[in-house]
């Protein structure tokens, strides 16, 4: 889970502040060396830590701090508000040209993600109605282009390539010409990386970038490369000029440091997180989201953004209604499940849940646990799925040799099922007797 470690440690320290009531300036100097190690284990860049130990500490030490009421409390609104102002204040935007295409054009090492965020780009911007094009660049990673038509066809958005034998800078300038021709008012260019920085592929960025002018150049690094994405962001800002940062991985990346540093490193904004493999899995970077969920504070906006680009308000009424009655099937179940799946990867949704990171940090989160159950489900008839009592020993012997599970698995769900809807009946009537509409308002 994105910034666990670094999350658990800090929260331990301010429990300890928490406790101690009244503060004096040791106890606050003491928390701050901790929060300092914590942050330097995070892979923070150290002259980023300095400075904001240093500025917590100013403020900190303070006496309206350490004689209000809730010392424990004003130290962590401290370090929420200088871990917000470290990432930058607020949330940047892509910008789009007024009149005429929009060029984006994507650079990054190789494996750093650049082809599935170019993608993940794409489809952000084709549900903002406009209509984007892919353009492959990258002519030296075997098998670059055709990753790129996969993910393009799965989003529905076109690509444009001419192989791998063409210069970059033609295959871009005849990129754009197409869109002129075919009506595309965003052009993303997936360029080529390399596997380290090296000057031919700072060379040919440069090229391309002087004769296409694009509207914002987006540098995509890895952060579980902590530092180092912090020193390649560097380099490629100084080389070529970055508009703004993708940090890739972010779901991989207990740690957090390169996430944390980048911004007060290079002064260019986190546009997006990689959050996940899937083409939905690319969340804008808002600094002061990112700083709750690091304090264990949950991201309780991004969740119901989430929620709602992608759970159908109809459905969810519906499903609202089956809850209330207690009458869902297992159809409904599946139905319910699905809708999940597509909010993103199952840790990073319950990361965003305040409280729930802290609480679950042992328990071993395995997405694919939906895909078993999923399997179970479409392994029965419609009439079991409608009706559930009717399944008897030899049905669920059927079910478990259809879908490759066990009995004990299809058992197993049966009865979660069993208690689910035990539990709804009962809440249910419970909210009867209270005379409450509806049980999500
Ligand atoms: P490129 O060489 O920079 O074009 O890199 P790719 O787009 O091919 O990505 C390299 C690998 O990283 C692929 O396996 C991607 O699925 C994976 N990847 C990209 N972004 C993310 C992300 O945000 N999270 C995770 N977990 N994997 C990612």
């Amino acid at each position: 889970m994105a910034f666990e470690s670094l999350s658990d440690k800090l929260q331990n320290i301010f429990k300890g502040l928490k406790k101690k009531g009244k503060l004096t300036e040791k106890d606050v100097k003491d928390a701050l060396r901790e929060v300092k190690m914590a942050l330097l284990e995070a892979d923070v860049n150290f002259k980023v830590v300095k400075t904001f130990v240093k500025s917590v500490q100013e403020r900190a030490t303070g006496h309206e701090v350490l004689e209000s009421l809730t010392p424990g409390q004003q130290v962590i609104k401290i370090v929420n508000e200088e871990l917000i102002k470290l990432m930058g204040d607020s949330n940047n935007e892509l910008t789009y040209n007024k009149d005429g295409i929009t060029v984006f054009m994507m650079v990054g090492l190789q494996g750093a993600g650049k082809t599935t965020t170019s993608a993940k780009i794409s489809g952000n911007i084709k549900k903002k109605g406009k209509k984007p094009l892919l353009v492959a660049c990258d002519i030296y990673r075997p098998a670059a282009i055709k990753q790129l038509q996969v993910v393009g066809a799965q989003l529905d958005v076109p690509v444009f390539t001419m192989g791998d034998n063409h210069n970059p800078v033609n295959i871009a300038k005849a990129g754009i010409e197409y869109a002129k021709n075919n009506g595309n008012d965003v052009v993303i260019i997936d360029t080529a990386g390399r596997l380290h920085i090296d000057e031919n592929m700072m060379g040919e960025l440069i090229e391309i970038k002087e004769s296409l002018k694009p509207q914002e150049t987006l540098l995509v690094v890895d952060a579980m490369t902590g530092q180092d994405a912090v020193t390649v962001a560097e380099t490629f800002n100084e080389k070529i000029g970055v508009d703004g940062v993708i940090l890739t991985k972010l779901d991989g990346d207990t740690r957090g440091g390169a996430a944390i540093s980048v911004r007060s490193v290079t002064d260019k904004p986190i546009k997006f997180v990689g959050m996940g493999e899937k083409l939905t899995d690319l969340e804008p970077f808002h600094p002061e989201r990112m700083a709750s969920r690091i304090l264990g504070m949950g991201d309780v906006l991004t969740l119901i953004e989430k929620a709602q680009e992608s759970i159908d308000e109809k459905q969810a009424l519906e499903m609202e209604r089956k809850l209330r009655n207690a009458e869902f099937t297992f159809d409904d179940f599946l139905e319910q499940m699905q809708q999940v799946k597509k909010m993103g990867n199952l840790s990073s949704i319950i990361g965003m849940i305040p409280g729930m990171g802290q609480q679950l940090k042992d328990v071993e989160i395995d997405d694919n646990e939906i895909y078993k159950v999923e399997a179970i489900i479409l392994s029965m008839t419609k009439e079991e799925r409608a009706n559930p009592n009717i399944l008897n020993p030899s049905r669920k012997k059927r079910i478990a040799l259809g879908c490759g599970r066990s009995i004990h698995d299809v058992n197993k769900l049966v009865k979660q099922y069993d208690q689910s809807k035990k539990m709804m009946k009962q809440f249910s009537g419970m909210m009867k007797g209270k005379g409450k509409k509806g049980m999500f308002k």
